[in-house]
């Protein structure tokens, strides 16, 4: 971690306490913890050891959108690194001040400016977490379809700047098809504002530069997301594919010829044994896959209808649809001990997206690079397929070794190192939801190619002394 010069920062402490006021500053070493781990593991692990990765000098606490633009223009004009704060419920280490500077507290940019029940609309500010926002659109029968399993701990902007994904996305898209218009704060330019219709040709769209940007360019400080309303009725079914192979092709032929099912959860039959059946409570064996359609109930029915008589031409059984209720009803378990695992333990994510010509070839890859040379380390992976799109789908591959011992952060990095390069040989992008952080940021260059350096120019342009949340992204 390097550090930010003591002068730089007691003289851009003292110009945020005056812009923000004193209360908003903050610097005790009590609640600097705080922000010291995300839960990116090498950061939990090094924090449970006493040797934080990250720690800022300040927090700041803004209330509004124009405190965030002084606060950045402070950062810029003191060349003091600035790291965007949502709910901390990142996976990629992205929140973390790697450099120290001013971590910016997002969380009080709490207001839903407007609910546009005519336009499906609502705007809120990017600090509003995910939960809330959630119970009060539901209020109105309304819902934001954004449903990551990290909903109580998120917040708007951090589902944005991570380029998330909820468990209805196969329906209502990921977080970059429900954002329609954003306000950002730059250090170099202050505020600004993309435009807001659902189409236009006035030139580039500037919303979807900063959806996935992950606090390098700025900070996204409202934005305006489509809404719609709570389906009149929501249908599981369960299948159970007698291949992973088998559940692919079923499943991309009932979406390229326009089926919508909101959830598509495939286990491989290591997940299906070793994660899905602990949590819904059965011994089960297969390809396990659990369906929903929603909406207008006689649309839904049809739905599931064709989509499950696909599933059966692929060789599916149909299976008691409880099975996935029940898992719907206890989605949050898996990320809860006792089916979440604890240091010692070494876990992760591999999360990775490939077109449909692809993703069997993607899925051998795991299993060879990862799956099997790591058995002697106790190290499960539980493998499964939860977003799908009409040109391809990803594959949620979750690593768990029991026990890391002295050498855990040596043996956590190979494992992602072997991951991520036998998902580039085979095709994949590396990530289809969870953003880079500092973990994936060593991949951004092979991921990207030449156009890697279009990038950085544009990183340059925003932010030319480089103070947005320096160290991520691969920046
Ligand atoms: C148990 C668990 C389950 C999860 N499930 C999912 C899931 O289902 N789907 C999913 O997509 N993700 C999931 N995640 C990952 C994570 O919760 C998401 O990436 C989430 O969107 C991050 O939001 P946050 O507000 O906590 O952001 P943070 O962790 O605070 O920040 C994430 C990144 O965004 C930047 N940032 C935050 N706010 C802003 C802003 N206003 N402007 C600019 N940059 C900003 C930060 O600097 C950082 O780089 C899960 C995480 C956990 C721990």
């Amino acid at each position: 971690m390097t550090t930010t010069p003591r002068g730089e920062l007691a003289d851009a402490e003292a110009s945020l306490s005056s812009a923000l006021g004193a209360g908003a500053v903050i610097t005790t070493d009590a609640e600097l913890d705080a922000y010291t781990a995300d839960t990116y593991w090498p950061a939990l692990a090094a924090k449970a050891a006493g040797t934080p990765i990250a720690r800022p000098d300040v927090v700041v606490r803004p209330r509004t959108e124009e405190e965030v633009a002084t606060v950045l223009a402070i950062a810029h004009e003191r060349r003091v690194p600035v790291v965007p704060w949502g709910g901390g419920s990142g996976t990629q280490g992205g929140a973390l001040a790697i450099h120290g500077g001013i971590v910016i507290d997002l969380r009080g940019l709490d207001e839903v400016i407007e609910i546009d029940e005519t336009s499906m609309t609502v705007t809120v500010q990017a600090g509003k977490n995910g939960r809330e926002l959630e119970a009060e659109l539901n209020a109105r029968g309304l819902m934001l379809p954004h449903y990551p399993a990290s909903v109580e701990w998120a917040t708007v902007g951090g589902y944005i700047a991570a380029r998330g994904s909820g468990v209805l996305s196969t329906r209502y898209g990921k977080i970059e098809d429900l954002v329609l218009s954003l306000r950002a704060a730059t250090p170099a330019g202050g505020l600004m504002e993309t435009v807001g219709v659902p189409r236009h040709a006035v030139g580039p769209e500037l919303t979807q530069l900063f959806v996935g940007s992950e606090g390098t360019l700025g900070v996204i400080t409202r934005a305006t997301l489509a809404i719609v309303p709570m389906p009149e009725e929501r249908r599981f079914a369960a299948v159970a594919f007698p291949s992973v192979g088998a559940g692919i092709g079923a499943i991309r032929r009932a979406l390229q010829v326009g089926h919508r099912p909101s959830v598509v959860r495939m286990y491989d039959e290591e997940a299906t044994r070793l994660a899905f059946s602990p949590v819904v409570g059965e011994e089960l064996s297969g390809v396990y896959t659990v369906l929903a359609f929603e909406g207008e109930a006689e649309s839904a029915a049809l739905e599931e209808r064709r989509t499950i008589a696909i599933a059966q031409e692929a060789g599916a059984e149909v299976l008691d649809p409880a099975l996935g209720q029940r898992w719907w009803d206890r989605r949050y378990d898996f990320y809860h001990p006792p089916h979440q695992p604890e240091l010692p333990a070494i876990w992760g994510t591999l999360d990775v997206v490939a077109t449909y010509a692809r993703i069997e070839a993607v899925y051998e890859a795991l299993r060879t690079a990862v799956r099997e040379p790591y058995r002697d380390t106790g190290l499960q992976l539980r493998m499964h397929f939860s977003h799908w799109y009409s040109w391809g789908t990803m594959i949620y591959g979750r690593f768990v070794v029991p026990d890391g011992g002295p050498d855990a952060l040596a043996l956590h990095d190979r494992i992602w190192a072997d991951g991520m390069n036998a998902a580039l040989d085979a095709g994949a992008v590396i990530n289809d939801h969870h953003g880079v952080g500092i973990k994936l940021g060593p991949y951004m260059r092979r991921q990207h190619g030449v156009s890697w350096e279009a990038v950085r120019q544009i990183k340059a342009a925003l932010d030319p002394h480089g103070v947005m949340n320096p160290g991520k992204l691969g920046l």
